[in-house]
């Protein structure tokens, strides 16, 4: 492509709307256009990327045997209705001139078991793994960071059918293995986690992470083992029991306006994780109910919602907390509480230990678990942290990332076969509902993940895989015959070769030329000037490294061509 006649005006300023660098290159670089909140035009050279990520998904999916199809981004409510989401998940509806209400697709479980119900018949006929690549619409709450959180983003969406719960494992290894590849192929640094599936029974989940400083989510990891987890997810070890010398005495002591675990930690002289934290929470029908974690730790609300199969649970304002307690927030304890009392294990080892007493500026010191209170439930309810062992081996300690998610495969069992009723016929004619599983993969949010991994000062670094060309042909004296003519002749013979050129034939200065290559940032870098010409050699430069090397026009297709081999295999090795 002649970059006189694309469209492609890039930006030297970064643009004030974007926060993270993966944002504001792909605004400077001309990758995409905002046409609302949340809501992207892919320019010609940001729409590359995407068909490009497109292309190695589907070459992995259809490796394994997935089967491509297109289902419409409208859908009508009566199929939420029947899996009983059309109220509890958000989306934007509408309706049609007859009044009847659709939505914009965030997501097709719906949609696919429609499908697969009406074609499934027997037995013979599973497992089926379907797969489409299409636009989602999500009204999402903070839409940002370009398309890393868009509202409308392209999505890969597979959904796999099967007999039983062992076959339906089978294909979910199986897409856990082609996202591996697929993720190492785009040149990423990611992790497999293991994630909250919810409350579902029997589900579980794992997210594909690109380790990036700019991440939303926090992943904790062994040191050692294999053990990688969503710190929603990621067990604390069990704690180790210590008998302890003696139990004092119960005592109340004023602590006046010392409320936060610190202040009445150091005013009684004692370190945080003497506390005991007592947390009141609210569920959906107005029940409260007492968490317990240590003062030096948090609670983990969704290892809570997941232990009392909730899918909603609030911290208490302070007229909940004042009716459940009797005393104000930041006094409140379990010594006499009437409510559940769930506890973390870590509490059950403390020994006197301070509570809040449930009345304004007192707590009680020396309070001991089970002689001056009772836990209802104690359970793994807290956060784990950086820094502590793990929970599966022996040896490691947990280290913690900030990650990117790009996907996720997740095990959804029985959950859409049963309520909207996709069964087939086994071997003995016995119907039964098909086990499913669902798998995404963000195609916008790999390519902006991509970017935050692979840049410098100067601009993006394309890996080799997904870069939108191959290389960046620059003419560097438009005026000038012979470079003109060694250009143009270099800019066939590249193309030849069966890399893809995008060739700045543009009458601009070199500097500008220089600095827009960096910015775009194609992984290698003709470069053609009249100076070089005279001794008949012009420049082939490595993006990533910055290295240079001096070849004649002849050679040059060869060197790039071998340049862009071993990238890419240095590209697709990354750990
Ligand atoms: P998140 O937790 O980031 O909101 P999610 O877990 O709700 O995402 P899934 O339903 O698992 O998303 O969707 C599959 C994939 O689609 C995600 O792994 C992510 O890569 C991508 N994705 C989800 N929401 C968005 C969005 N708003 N913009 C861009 N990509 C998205
Ligand atoms: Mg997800």
């Amino acid at each position: 492509m002649r970059m006189s006649r694309y469209l492609l005006n890039t930006l030297k300023e970064v643009p004030r709307e974007a926060e993270i660098l993966s944002h504001q290159l792909m605004l400077r670089a001309c990758m995409i256009k905002k046409v609302a909140a949340g809501i992207y035009t892919y320019m010609p050279i940001g729409y590359r990327v995407i068909r490009k990520i497109e292309a190695i998904i589907r070459e992995e999916l259809d490796r394994e045997g997935c089967i491509e199809l297109l289902m419409p981004a409208v859908q009508p409510a009566e199929l939420w209705q029947e899996s009983k989401r059309w109220d509890f998940y958000g989306k934007v509806r509408f309706k049609d001139r007859k009044g009847a209400d659709f939505c914009m697709g965030p997501t097709h479980e719906e949609v696919i078991t429609d499908v697969v119900r009406r074609e499934l018949k027997s037995y013979r006929q599973l497992p089926v793994n379907l797969y489409q690549i299409q636009t989602k619409f999500r009204d999402e709450i903070r839409p940002r960071y370009g398309l890393m959180r868009g509202r409308e983003f392209i999505m890969k969406d597979a959904y796999s059918f099967d007999v039983n719960d062992t076959a339906s494992e089978k294909s979910y290894w199986a897409m856990y293995h082609a996202y591996a590849r697929i993720f190492h192929r785009c040149g990423l640094k990611f992790r497999a986690v293991e994630a909250d599936s919810g409350a579902i029974g029997g589900s579980y989940t794992h997210e594909f992470h690109v380790l990036a400083d700019t991440g939303e989510d926090t992943v904790l990891s062994c040191d050692h083992c294999e053990y990688t987890a969503n710190i929603e997810k990621a067990e604390c070890r069990k704690p180790e029991h210590v008998k302890p010398d003696a139990f004092f005495k119960m005592e109340k002591k004023e602590t006046p306006r010392k409320k936060t675990v610190e202040e009445v930690a150091e005013f009684l002289g004692v370190t945080p994780d003497k506390l005991i934290k007592t947390m009141i929470f609210s569920t959906e029908d107005g029940t409260s109910i007492a968490v317990l974690v240590r003062g030096d730790h948090e609670v983990n609300v969704v290892k809570v919602k997941n232990f009392l199969g909730l899918d909603a649970l609030e911290l208490a304002d302070e007229e909940m907390i004042q009716s459940a307690t009797s005393g104000p927030s930041g006094f409140s304890g379990p010594v006499g509480l009437k409510i559940r009392i769930l506890a973390d294990l870590a509490v059950k080892e403390m020994v006197n230990a301070v509570t809040g007493a449930n009345e304004k500026d007192m707590h009680w010191v020396n309070v001991n678990p089970e002689r001056d209170f009772k836990v209802d439930e104690y359970h793994d309810f807290r956060l784990a942290e950086k820094g502590e062992r793990c929970p599966r081996c022996e040896e490691g300690r947990y280290e913690q990332f900030k990650g990117i998610e790009v996907g996720q495969v997740f095990r959804l069992g029985k959950k859409y076969s049963e309520s909207m009723n996709c069964s087939f016929l086994d071997e003995n004619g016995k119907e039964k509902p098909a086990v499913m599983g669902c798998y995404g993969i963000g195609v916008g949010r790999t390519a902006a993940a991509a970017i935050e991994q692979n840049n410098d000062e100067n601009g993006i670094i394309w890996p080799v895989n997904i870069a939108p060309y191959d290389v960046m042909l620059l003419n560097l004296d438009i005026q000038d015959d012979s470079v003109n003519e060694a250009a143009q002749e270099l800019y066939e013979n590249l193309q030849n070769a069966g890399m893809e050129v995008l060739y700045d034939d543009r009458d601009v200065r070199a500097g500008f030329k220089f600095k827009d290559a960096d910015l775009i940032g194609l992984p290698i870098q003709v470069i053609v000037g009249k100076r070089g010409l005279k001794e008949g050699l012009i420049e082939v430069k490595v993006r990533r490294t910055q290295d240079r090397v001096k070849v004649s026009p002849q050679k040059a297709p060869a060197r790039v061509e071998a340049l862009l081999e071993s990238l890419k295999e240095q590209e697709e090795q990354r750990r």
